[in-house]
C-alpha cells in the first residue's frame, strides 16, 4: 500500500484502556486517508468465530490493531487461569484467522511483558519470549499471548500474511478498569485511595511494595502503536517501554498516587498477599534504535491525569 491509499483501521478492544488512548491519538492525527473503527464487545463476541467473521464483513478493514483480550491484574490472573487461557486463545485464533481470510494488509497484535520467562537474565529483550516458563501466577494469560507470536510466524510462512506484535509493559491511564480486586495495580490503588479518603481510613497495599515495574501511560503507548502500524516491518515482536532506569517500585507508585490525590492517611503493606513476579525489566533498545526521538510523559504527571480522570468519571467508569 502506498501512503495515499485509503486505509480502514479496525481496532479490536477499542473501548478499553489502550483502545481509548489510540482513539484520542488517532483523532489528533486527522489523516484524511485513514478511517478508524473502534470495536467494543457489544459489537460482537470475538470468542465466537461467526460473530468475528460478521464484524470483518461489516467493516471490511484493510488493517487491524488487535487489542481485545481478557485482561486483569495479578490477583485476577491467579484466580481465573482457565478463563484467561481459553478466552484469549479463542479471541486470538478467530481474529488472526479472519485477518487471513479477509486479506488484511497488516495486523499488529498486543502481547505483554508478563509473558516473558520468570527465570531469566535482565534486561529482557524481544528474543527471549519463548525461553522458559512464565511466572506461575499468570501462566494462563502468558501462554495464550505467546501463541500469537507462534501464529504470526506460521501465517507468514504458510500464507504470506504480515502479522506482527508489540510488547508493552504495565499500562495505565484514562478509561482503565478500576475494579477493586481484578484490576491492575495503578487503577486498583487509585480506587482504593479514593475510598480510603472518603471513609477516612488508611490505604492497604497488597504485598510488600518491593516488586519493580516499568509503567507506560496509555497516551504514550498510543503513539507507539500507530508508529508500529505505519513503520514496524518485522514479524517478530518489539517491546514498547520506558527505559530500564524508569523502573519503579510498587511502594513508590502508591506514594505517587497518594500525593496526586492529596491522601494524608497511612500506607500499610499487607505482606500476606502475593507480590507476583519480582521484576520483569525490559529493554527498549530495539525501539530506541528505530524511533530515536522517544519521549514519555513523566509518571508523576500521568498518574495525576489518571487520578483526575477517575474522579471526574467515577459514576460511569469500569469499577
Ligand atoms: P481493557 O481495558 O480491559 O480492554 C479490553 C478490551 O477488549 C475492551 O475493549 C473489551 O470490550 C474487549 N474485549 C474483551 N473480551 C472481548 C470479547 N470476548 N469480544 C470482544 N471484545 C472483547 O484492556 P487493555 O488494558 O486496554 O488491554 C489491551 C491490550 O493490551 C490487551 O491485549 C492486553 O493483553 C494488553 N496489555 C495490557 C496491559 C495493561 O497493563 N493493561 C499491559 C500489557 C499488555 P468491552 O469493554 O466492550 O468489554
Ligand atoms: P503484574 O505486573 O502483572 O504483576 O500486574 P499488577 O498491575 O497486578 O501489579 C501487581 C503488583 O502490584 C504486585 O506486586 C502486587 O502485590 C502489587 N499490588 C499492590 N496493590 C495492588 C492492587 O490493589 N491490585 C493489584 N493488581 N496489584 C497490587
Amino acid at each position: 500500500m502506498t501512503k495515499d491509499q485509503k486505509r480502514v483501521i479496525m481496532v479490536t478492544g477499542g473501548s478499553g484502556l489502550v483502545g481509548k488512548g489510540i482513539e484520542t491519538y488517532a483523532k489528533s492525527l486527522n489523516r484524511p486517508n485513514d478511517s478508524w473503527v473502534f470495536l467494543r464487545s457489544s459489537d460482537g463476541d470475538l470468542k465466537d468465530k461467526e460473530a468475528t467473521r460478521t464484524i470483518f464483513k461489516k467493516y471490511n478493514p484493510t488493517h487491524v490493531i488487535h487489542l481485545a483480550a481478557r485482561v486483569g491484574g495479578l490477583f485476577s490472573n491467579m484466580k481465573y487461569k482457565v478463563e484467561f487461557f481459553r478466552e484469549n486463545i479463542a479471541i486470538n485464533d478467530n481474529v488472526l484467522e479472519c485477518c487471513r481470510e479477509f486479506n488484511i494488509v497488516k495486523c499488529v497484535s498486543c502481547l505483554s511483558t508478563c509473558i516473558f520467562p520468570d527465570k531469566t537474565t535482565y534486561p529482557i529483550d524481544e528474543t527471549m519470549v519463548h525461553n522458559g516458563p512464565p511466572h506461575p501466577s499468570n501462566e494462563g494469560y502468558a501462554y495464550a499471548k505467546r501463541m500469537i507470536d507462534v501464529l504470526n510466524r506460521a501465517y507468514n510462512e504458510e500464507y504470506g500474511c504480515k502479522f506482527t506484535s508489540v510488547i508493552p509493559t504495565n499500562i495505565y491511564g484514562p478509561h482503565d478498569n478500576y475494579h477493586l480486586h481484578d484490576s491492575h495495580v495503578i487503577p486498583g490503588l487509585i480506587h482504593k485511595t479514593y475510598l480510603a479518603m472518603k471513609n477516612n481510613q488508611d490505604l492497604t497495599i497488597m504485598g510488600s511494595g518491593k516488586p519493580l515495574r516499568q509503567f507506560i501511560y496509555s497516551l504514550d503507548l498510543a503513539k507507539l502503536f500507530v508508529w508500529a502500524l505505519d513503520n514496524y516491518e518485522e514479524l517478530s515482536p518489539i517491546i514498547l517501554s520506558v527505559g530500564e532506569e524508569d523502573e519503579i517500585s510498587i511502594a513508590d507508585v502508591a506514594h505517587l498516587i497518594a500525593e496526586a490525590m492529596d491522601f494524608k492517611g497511612k500506607l500499610i503493606f499487607d505482606t500476606s498477599k502475593a507480590d507476583g513476579q519480582f521484576k520483569k525489566t525490559a529493554s527498549n533498545h530495539k525501539l530506541k534504535s528505530l524511533y530515536p526521538d522517544l519521549t514519555f510523559i513523566p509518571i508523576k504527571d500521568a498518574i495525576k491525569e489518571s487520578c483526575k480522570w477517575f474522579i471526574e468519571n467515577y459514576d460511569t467508569c469500569r469499577k
